[in-house]
């Protein structure tokens, strides 16, 4: 299996517009942090887990050409507003599988109301298929079951997902006691990990820390990070050896 981080910036990506601060000026090319995304390769199958503003140039620098299936974490606009950019996908491939909680599927149908019409359709519109996520319902993708894991991001309901060795937790606040026997054996958990300060919605550095301390992976990579983390080379430093930050197109093989 190989794991690609198309994203790992928060919700405004890094740099930030306009800004100033040093990790948004910092030339260290991993201080560069698109809006956060994963892609999921195994055998001939490609996933994709969220579908950021930014889809379209992580689909180009990493050279995608067919995807099975987009899986969202949440609908936020940072996870979902690149969807029109399934286009190309949806001219050589026919109608792409979408995977989402009934709520967030439901926000999608109104934001891309033209992606999902049934009448009247745009001459070039894409078209998705739809697949509904339940809690406790593994995901059947390609030869694979994914195994959905619910934890909330402040009161909203967000999905994390394992892909055998491989689970990958996002914009998370709280993790349920009943989800965390999903995780148990996983090598390796990418989780979000916004910046030094606390946060309403997130995780951050400590929260995360002490949940990997709990899961117990081989190895953790953070995600899902802000300017106010600070310098990529500066924090990684920081953290204890089997836990790493992410950086935009970052590969691992398990
Ligand atoms: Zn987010």
């Amino acid at each position: 299996m190989k794991i690609t981080f198309l994203g790992t910036g928060t919700s405004q990506g890094i740099p930030v517009i306009g800004s100033n601060h040093p990790v948004c000026l910092s030339n260290d090319p991993r201080d560069k942090r698109l809006r956060v995304s994963v892609m999921v390769q195994w055998d001939e199958y490609t996933y994709v887990i969220d579908c950021g503003p930014d889809f379209r140039q992580q689909m180009l620098a990493n050279n995608v050409k067919k995807i099975d299936g987009i899986l969202f974490t949440h609908e936020h606009a940072d996870h979902t507003m690149g969807l029109d950019d399934i286009r190309p996908f949806f001219f050589r491939q026919g109608d792409i599988p979408v995977y989402a909680h009934e709520r967030v599927l439901k926000s999608l149908k109104k934001r891309f109301d033209y992606i999902f019409a049934n009448e009247n359709r745009y001459p070039g519109a894409p078209a998705v298929i739809e697949n509904i996520i339940e809690n406790n319902k593994s995901i059947l993708l390609g030869n694979l079951n994914v195994v959905p894991v619910n934890v909330f991001h402040n009161r909203l309901q967000v999905f994390g997902f394992r892909f055998e060795d491989f689970a990958y937790i996002t914009d998370v606040k709280t993790v349920p006691e009943t989800e965390l026997s999903k995780l148990t054996g996983v090598d390796i958990l990418a989780v979000s990990a916004l910046r030094i300060e606390p946060h309403h919605s997130h995780f951050n550095l400590e929260e995360a820390i002490n949940f990997i301390n709990r899961v117990k992976p081989k190895k953790a990579y953070l995600t899902h990070i802000s300017h106010l983390l600070g310098f990529h080379e500066e924090v990684e430093k920081k953290l204890p050896k089997n836990i790493f930050l992410a950086y935009d197109n970052l590969t691992i093989e398990i």
